[in-house]
């Protein structure tokens, strides 16, 4: 059936039909899935009052609506359910375990600390690893990997706990982002010479959030004056009610500083996760889970962390953890010892990945290698399609309009570390020079910056990459010098935060104020052949310029406005300016003026920036 014309323009009818599109998809994309011409969907698109080029990216509510307008009904596929399809496409399911109830074992919970600033996490944590470290364990050294396992006794039993090793929001939020529910139960911090603050109540809003329980580390007992029982006090005001306050919630008073009972505290853990937890996994299948960390090591290739969440991994299993893939070469504890199998809960460095994934960034074992590169290969295609949506600067016919108000910085962000990577993603998006610039990341990732970073740079008509205590490959210097595309360099993120937002103050348009000049009253009015009515004035107030930005004010009102002083004179001759005091001839460009208004003389001055 012929479509009727839409806004005169001829489209295929959908008669309801679903189509799937991902999101980002772009009017090319939707044209191919119903067989029409990618510039009669811009042209309806135009009708529904949407600017939108053939390839640029299209908000969901945009292509719900041009499906409404066809008579097609259009699925927007978010990027997790499309890795959904990618897996069952190759027969694997990814976070679930395989088989039934009979087959799942108990695992050890999995913790995040969280608190405010300098209430001690780091310290915690330091502090918790260094009173598990066995006598003769590789000599008591242990290496940062991003998580560890302790060993505890509870109750004659020895149990295990998983410490993520990352501590703050940042990375919990990041990794939860990205769909990573990695945290069983979370300990609190906080400081009993200090007392609740503003990023503890913050910490107890993304435990909720995430439903996981929360056990309260007081800390600093050690400190002259710390009243842990404040903090008891203060935190039932949250919902975190002490037992002896007739609660649930436990509290254990330590001291990070002093290694103060520290046992205390994994007891805490361990009973709070027995009571409100049941955590198992089967330990017989392929492994499954989420990458903690990821880094380049100049010796060991990449270099990254993982937890396992279900499964076992095994040296020589194939992998795919992202956009990398590989077989793991080498798998090391958090002692830098070699492992040969990680049960779930376990968090091990993995060797022999093609690149270095992000936090948060699931991973499974496949069959072979052969499976892992092809999800892998289908993974970066799509990231970079991705990157490319993003890349490309949003236009809707509001924006359009604007256009030239509003700018955007666009940036490539590279770096050692994911944690520091993301450190920095984060404290870049916290700059804030007002409405008319913004910036925006296109791509993040660890490791050296290669070609194609500057491609994509290029390809994003030139965001400017950031290399954090990483260099470029070489043939990537070479491109960027020859297309002139900007790579800067960074060891400390307040140097990186400084010229970023330099660098965005620079992009605004200046900010123009205006500065009354003077005021003339008119007091004769001439008329000039070929020029109009010139205004014999007295100047009353500061001074007249000639060129300088004028109004007309009568009884108080503004009756014409934006006028220019085309003509200036003192008798017969031209004057550039006329001061207080004096009379004077005004041409403003403007006929209709009459005896006692004012002419307002001014200019426009850029405003310096703060
Ligand atoms: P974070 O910001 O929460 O990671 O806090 P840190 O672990 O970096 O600790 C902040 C400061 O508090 C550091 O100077 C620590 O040495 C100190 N600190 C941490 N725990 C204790 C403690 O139990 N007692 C005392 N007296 N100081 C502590
Ligand atoms: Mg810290």
């Amino acid at each position: 059936m012929q479509a009727p014309a839409i806004g005169g323009v001829q489209a295929p009818r959908g008669n309801g039909k679903v189509i799937r599109l991902p999101q980002g998809a772009t009017l090319t994309d939707f044209a191919e899935k119903i067989g029409a011409n990618p510039a009669s969907l811009v042209q309806i698109m135009l009708h529904l009052g949407k600017m939108v080029t053939a390839t640029q990216s299209v908000e969901e509510d945009d292509l719900q609506a041009l499906g409404l307008e066809l008579d097609f009904d259009v699925q927007v596929v978010s990027p997790e359910d499309e890795d959904r399809e990618l897996l069952e496409s190759f027969d694997i399911e990814y976070g679930e375990d395989d088989g039934d109830e009979s087959h799942l074992r108990p695992r050890p919970p999995v913790v995040t600390v969280m608190g405010h600033v300098d209430h001690g996490k780091t310290k915690l944590l330091d502090a918790i690893r260094h009173a598990n470290v066995q006598a003769g364990e590789a000599g008591g050294i242990t290496q940062h990997i991003g998580a560890y396992q302790v060993h505890t006794e509870v109750d004659g039993e020895d149990r295990r706990i998983t410490f993520i090793d990352t501590p703050g929001h940042e990375a919990f939020t990041a990794m939860r982002a990205r769909g990573a529910d990695t945290t069983d139960l979370v300990v609190l911090v906080v400081a009993a010479d200090d007392g609740v603050k503003p990023q503890t109540t913050e910490a107890i809003d993304h435990a909720t959030a995430a439903g996981v329980p929360i056990v309260v580390a007081v800390n600093k007992i050690d400190v002259p004056g710390a009243d842990p029982q404040r903090v008891r006090a203060q935190l039932t005001e949250y919902g975190l009610v002490a037992e002896e306050f007739g609660g649930q919630t436990l509290f254990v008073d330590v001291s990070a500083r002093q290694g103060t009972n520290i046992d205390g505290l994994l007891e805490a853990i361990i009973l709070t996760a027995d009571a409100e937890l049941d955590l198992k996994a089967n330990p017989d299948m392929p492994a499954q889970g989420s990458a903690i960390e990821g880094r380049l090591d100049r010796g060991r290739g990449t270099v990254a962390t993982v937890l396992v969440q279900r499964g076992t991994l095994r040296v020589g299993d194939s992998i795919v953890c992202g956009v990398a893939h590989g077989r793991v070469r080498a798998m090391l504890d958090e002692n830098g010892n070699n492992v040969d199998e990680a049960p779930p809960s376990r968090p091990v460095e993995v060797l022999g990945l093609t690149a270095v994934p992000d936090a948060g960034d699931s991973f499974l074992v496949v069959e072979d290698d052969r499976v892992a590169r092809q999800i892998a290969d289908r993974r970066s295609t799509r990231k970079r399609n991705a990157e490319l949506i993003r890349s490309r600067p949003s236009v809707t016919l509001e924006d359009f309009m604007k256009r030239g108000e509003r700018q955007e910085l666009l940036l490539i962000l590279k770096g050692d570390v994911s944690g520091s990577v993301e450190a920095l993603e984060d404290s870049l998006s916290k700059i804030d020079v007002g409405e008319d610039v913004s910036l925006r990341v296109i791509r993040r990732g660890v490791g050296a910056i290669t070609q194609d970073d500057v491609n994509l740079s290029l390809a994003s008509n030139g965001a400017v990459i950031i290399g954090f205590n990483v260099r470029p490959e070489r043939n990537a210097q070479e491109l960027a010098d020859r297309e002139g595309v900007d790579i800067r360099f960074y060891s400390v993120i307040y140097q990186a935060i400084e010229e970023v937002e330099a660098a965005l103050k620079g992009m605004l348009k200046p900010e123009f104020e205006e500065v009354q000049l003077g005021t003339a009253e008119i007091r004769e009015i001439f008329k000039v052949p070929r020029i109009g009515n010139v205004a014999g004035s007295m100047v009353t107030s500061g001074v007249i310029q000639r060129n300088a930005k004028a109004r007309l004010v009568r009884d108080g009102t503004v009756v014409a406005d934006n006028l220019t002083v085309t003509s200036l004179r003192r008798f017969k001759d031209d004057a550039t300016e006329v001061r207080e005091g004096f009379e004077c001839g005004i041409g403003i460009g403007y006929n209709d003026i009459k005896l006692g208004d004012v002419i307002e003389c001014f200019e426009m001055r850029e405003k310096p920036r703060d």
